[in-house]
């Protein structure tokens, strides 16, 4: 069965009729061909959850809104450049089209990193209630998992627009298409820091620190608990790491080094 509703109070109405509906975004991970196909979806196709707001102080994006349209609005923005290079990070085209911005960050793909890093929040909404919520605490905790409590649904992420945060995402991929091995976002407001990593470690990982302290950011990067796959060894991931870190810190526009 293929729920349309046409607005958030509808979504809600047939939600709870059918309590057991999975919401469909783009599509690309929840609609694989087979038995595992959920038997009611839910389609988020709604205009409520398409938009794009901006404030003196942040940018509003409905999880609706593509890969590709968020790198294409974020390219100008020096910020939140680390966003828009995990968005263009996406191959090929046609998926960056597709999949949306919730999709990926509900399960933990590549914006999460970058997201976490620039401090982006999350509005999580049920029948009841809305909620504001760190961008880390939707993102899974296991793979595979889904962190929303049930029938909940992201209904925005918010960026801030901080005229002096400057911002980068490096990622290792083994293949042109695939996830990261390993992915390291950095952004940088004065002399603070914010570090997220992705790919290389079964969770989002994130400190805060200062653009100074090498040394702290080095240790912390040790004691991750990176794992190994077919993909990549851990011992391999774990020096990927240090040297996407490396990159991330070299290509931070000249300004933000100096002010350390
Ligand atoms: C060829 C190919 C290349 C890919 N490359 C990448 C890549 O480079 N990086 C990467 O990270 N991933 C990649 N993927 C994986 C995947 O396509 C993406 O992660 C994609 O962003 C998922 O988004 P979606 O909108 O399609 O999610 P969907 O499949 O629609 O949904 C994903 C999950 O989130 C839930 N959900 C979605 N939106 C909401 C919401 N607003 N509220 C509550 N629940 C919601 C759904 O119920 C579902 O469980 C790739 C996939 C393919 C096929």
């Amino acid at each position: 069965m293929y729920l349309r509703p046409r607005n958030l109070s509808e979504l809600f109405e047939m939600w709870h009729a059918h309590p057991e509906a999975v919401p469909v975004a783009g599509g690309s991970r929840v609609l694989p061909l087979g038995p595992q196909r959920p038997a009611v979806l839910l389609d988020l196709a709604i205009a409520a959850l398409q938009t794009i707001e901006k404030e003196a102080q942040f940018l509003t994006f409905g999880p609706m809104v593509s890969v590709d349209r968020l790198a294409a609005v974020l390219a100008s923005l020096p910020g939140l450049h680390a966003v828009a290079q995990a968005a263009l990070g996406f191959v090929p085209v046609q998926v960056r089209k597709q999949a949306t911005l919730g999709g990926n960050l509900l399960i933990g793909g590549s914006l999460a990193p970058a997201l976490a890093a620039v401090g982006a929040i999350a509005i999580i909404k049920n029948h009841q209630e809305i909620q504001e919520l760190p961008i880390q605490s939707v993102v899974p905790v296991q793979p595979g998992r889904l962190r929303l409590p049930a029938q909940t649904l992201l209904v925005a992420v918010r960026l801030p627009l901080e005229p002096s945060m400057v911002s980068y995402y490096a990622a290792l991929r083994r293949t042109p298409v695939g996830p990261a091995v390993a992915a390291v976002a950095v952004a940088v407001v004065g002399s603070g820091l914010r570090l997220a990593v992705g790919g290389a470690t079964p969770q989002l990982q994130m400190m805060q620190g200062d653009l100074a302290d090498r040394a702290a950011m080095d240790r912390w990067l040790q004691d991750l608990p990176v794992t190994g796959d077919p993909r990549a060894s851990a011992a391999y991931r774990q020096a990927m790491l240090a040297l996407l870190l490396e990159r991330a810190l070299d290509a931070l526009p000249t300004a933000s080094r100096q002010s350390a």
